[in-house]
């Protein structure tokens, strides 16, 4: 079996070969290669020692001596590579307390986690498979390297790594690897927040979010995030849902894969963000009428307070807590058929999360029970078509974009602070219920500027 190496990866090999070492390609990149993926990054495995790469390469630079990785720089990539090794004992289910340089691949490929991740190849040697792992590659199955149980308590994380990759690759957890999913997934409380955040994303990120259903299944999310078990556990008995509050949002991230192809990661990453949040208020929400019929009046704004919480815990930027509160805090937004009720609507959410926004709509939608369905679909089209006019049409939304200016009213005698910002303000949703009157002959005009001078005086 032979994988195509790029020729920098390739070249770092042969001359660290030609230096009497042995070394390989390893890992991710491996795998992905023989699944016909592109690598994220090729990483290197060798014999030679951390110093003896430093010395056999000009340009590195010291990335984890200790641990034996070097990053190699060759024109404008970096290769790290990494000594054989042998992981000792991990102190608190994180670090290992030491690691041990070793001169057999085989050591080094028994502390990777997953056999599909434990893979080496040269071109000489071809591919070393000391676990099993393409035969696991070839039917779709994620297995622990050795004894499963003791492998999640050496590092927790690969708990949650297990359901990522079976998220990203569409693979199945093999039984044993499963069951001390379940047994250890308490464990994950030990991992910071910033390496679970990192594998979250990737696999809301994966062509199949869904997935997330199985971090609920194993008892995951109790750990890391239990507002998603809160959600599976409120029925919603209206004819507008066929599902429990946390399946329907699973449906909703199961839908959003209809534009796998047409987003980039990044508008992925907070579309899926946002469906998994936009419905988390609803079980503070619930009341039940005479009926029996459920309701959650006013769950979009507590979805938005969740969000936000979780996104912070989570240690999420600021810009993609913004975002991801924004979308949830307007999901539910229906009435909004007029284009002056649509100009408004999207001075809140702002240009760039528009189109996600729609988005949004359509795969919360189609979560939903078939229940009017035809008609909500309708809506949202009918919608966006006024949204293109409105963007055609540069129609004026915020206050910069306003023919004039707190300079303007300022030589017309409105008093700076309150009173300006509350003209302004007024002429702004004059100009959202209609853009023909954003000019400055009418907004500079005797009478509308004595009008609003009066209304806004005593501000
Ligand atoms: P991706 O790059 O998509 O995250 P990957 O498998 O390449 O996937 P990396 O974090 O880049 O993951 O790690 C490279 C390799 O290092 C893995 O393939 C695996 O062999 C090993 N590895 C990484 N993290 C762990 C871990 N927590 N426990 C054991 N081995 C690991
Ligand atoms: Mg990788």
């Amino acid at each position: 079996m032979q994988i195509n190496l790029p020729e920098k990866v390739s070249h770092i090999i042969s001359v660290l070969k030609a230096e009497g070492y042995e070394a390989y390609a390893v890992g991710g990149c491996v795998r992905d290669c023989l699944l016909g993926r592109k690598p994220d990054d090729w990483d290197i495995t060798t014999s030679a020692d951390p110093l003896s790469v430093k010395r056999i390469f000009k340009r590195t630079v010291d990335t984890g001596l200790k641990h034996g990785t070097v990053t190699v720089l060759m024109g404008k990539e970096s290769y790290e590579v990494t000594t054989y090794r042998i992981d000792g004992v991990y102190e608190d289910g994180r670090h290992p307390r030491e690691v041990t340089f070793t001169d057999r691949l085989e050591e080094d490929l028994m502390r990777r986690d997953f056999t599909i991740n434990a893979l080496a190849y040269n071109d000489d040697t071809g591919i070393v498979d000391c676990f099993g792992g393409l035969s696991d590659l070839k039917n779709g199955v994620i297995r622990a390297v050795n004894d499963p149980e003791k492998r999640f308590d050496e590092d927790a994380l690969r708990i949650m790594r297990a359901v990522r990759f079976s998220a990203q690759l569409d693979f199945k957890i093999e039984e044993k690897t499963l069951s001390s999913i379940i047994k250890k997934a308490d464990t994950l409380r030990q991992i910071s927040a910033e390496r679970i955040q990192t594998e979250l994303v990737k696999l809301l990120v994966s062509d199949s979010p869904q997935k997330i259903l199985s971090l609920y299944e194993t008892g995951i999310s109790r750990v890391i995030m239990p507002e998603i078990d809160r959600m599976m556990e409120t029925e919603q008995n209206n004819p507008h849902h066929m599902y429990n509050v946390g399946i329907h949002t699973v449906e909703t991230l199961n839908n959003s894969r209809e534009w796998n192809d047409r987003l980039s990661r990044a508008d992925k990453r907070i579309l899926r963000l946002s469906l998994l949040c936009h419905d988390m208020g609803k079980p503070d929400c619930k009341s039940t009428d005479e009926k029996g019929t459920d309701h959650f009046y006013g769950h979009a704004g507590v979805s938005e307070e969740i969000a936000s919480r979780i996104l912070k815990r989570l240690k999420f930027d600021n810009d993609t807590i913004y975002k991801v509160r924004t979308l949830v805090k307007y999901h539910d937004h229906r009435d909004v058929l007029t284009k002056p009720k649509l100009r408004r609507l999207m001075a809140k959410i702002g240009d760039d999360l528009m189109p996600l926004w729609f988005i949004l709509r359509r795969c919360d939608t189609n979560a939903q029970s078939e229940y009017k369905r035809r008609e909500k679909l309708e809506c949202i089209d009918s919608c966006e078509k006024l949204y293109r006019e409105i963007v055609r049409d540069k129609d004026c939304l915020t206050l910069k974009d306003l023919k004039v200016d707190g300079k303007d009213l300022i030589t017309c005698g409105f008093k700076p602070g309150r009173q300006l910002g509350a003209a302004l303000n007024r002429m702004l949703q004059i100009v959202l219920d209609d853009p023909g009157k954003n000019t400055r002959e009418y907004l500079l005009s005797g009478e509308l500027i004595k009008e609003l001078y009066r209304e806004t005086e005593n501000k």
